[in-house]
């Protein structure tokens, strides 16, 4: 008897053991990073994006750190590796990672990786605008993510890529977009009726890169830079002039320089004008994690809101 309870006992022992074994197995393979999608971004911003679809079923690796500037890029042997184990590339496109003999198609090209099949530019839905400088008019504007609606446009390519590469995880893409675009959606209507208030000789957004065209359309504001693209040389003599004559043509009281460039010229700018610096903007990078500004969101929301409060002096 005693002998017939101990072999059962043992026996219930192996098949808990066993479940126990199966059950950790299974959750530890679920959990590994390998078994997720591999997805780089060339930019924070993109990551950002990718991590609000994405949730716990995808990595991300994001080239260029925050607080760097990705027009101009030279990628490093990490970089060179994870472009080459990405399952998916996300780009901005709309000549913003073609700076320093176009690094990125570059860095593509030597990975082997090829557009639409594993490199996708999220800007692909956005209606682009042009660079309005003389010789670059033929070019495009890349910095269509600071109109809401463009960065909106953007999260759902996100969405469609992530959903076609991971089927099985679709769901819970489509779930966690809906959620994000209703999020982004309403800070958009917000700041669409925050600007009404500024009276019209003072919605001039002076920036050192011309980086707000699309912003300023969609938040009805007019746009002023020293330069128009980082890409080209940075405060000259001609843009400081055209800059300085445009801001003394309105009764504008405020300026901004943005986090990811040298503030030097507008430093000048200030000098010559004896305007403030009102804040710092995010435009080409988010800002460093746990400060405000360290997410897509948290950057539109800081921008709009230094921007009217600048602009309202
Ligand atoms: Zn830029």
């Amino acid at each position: 008897m005693f002998k017939k309870v101990a072999i059962t006992l043992i026996g219930l022992f192996v098949v808990i053991g066993g479940v126990l074994w199966f059950v950790n197995h299974e959750s530890s393979k679920k959990s590994t990073a390998h078994d997720k999608l591999r997805v780089v971004t060339t930019n924070s911003i993109l990551e950002d994006m990718v991590k609000n679809v994405g949730g716990d079923d995808v990595s991300v690796y994001s080239i260029v750190k925050r607080g760097t500037d990705p027009h101009e890029y030279d990628p490093r042997p990490t970089d060179i590796s994870k472009t080459t184990e990405a399952d998916v590339i996300f780009h901005n496109g709309l000549n913003l990672e073609t700076g320093g003999n176009g690094w990125f198609s570059e860095l593509t090209k030597n990975a082997n990786k090829k557009d639409d099949k594993e490199v996708f530019a999220v800007s692909k839905n956005v209606t682009p605008m042009k660079l309005t400088s003389k010789g670059q008019t033929n070019e495009l504007d890349p910095h269509a993510w600071l109109d809401l609606q463009n960065g909106i446009s953007y999260v759902k390519v996100i969405n469609d890529v992530l959903k076609k590469k991971d089927p099985k995880n679709a769901d819970d893409y489509q779930k966690r977009t809906d959620a994000y675009v209703k999020k982004l959606q309403k800070l958009d209507t917000q700041a669409k009726e925050k600007f009404a208030d500024i009276p019209e000789n003072k919605k001039l957004l002076v920036t050192s890169e011309g980086a707000f065209k699309y912003f300023s359309k969609a938040y009805g504001l007019t746009p002023a830079y020293i330069w128009e693209i980082n890409t080209e040389s940075q405060g000259t003599p001609e843009q400081m002039k055209q800059v300085l004559a445009k801001i003394r043509a309105t009764k504008v009281q405020s300026l901004f320089v943005e986090s990811s460039v040298s503030p030097k010229s507008m430093e000048k700018v200030s000098k010559e004008t004896g305007l403030p610096i009102y804040s710092k903007v995010y435009t080409d990078s988010l800002a460093k994690e746990g400060t405000d500004g360290d997410t897509y969101y948290g950057m539109m929301k800081w921008n709009l809101d230094h921007i009217h409060d600048g602009l309202n002096k």
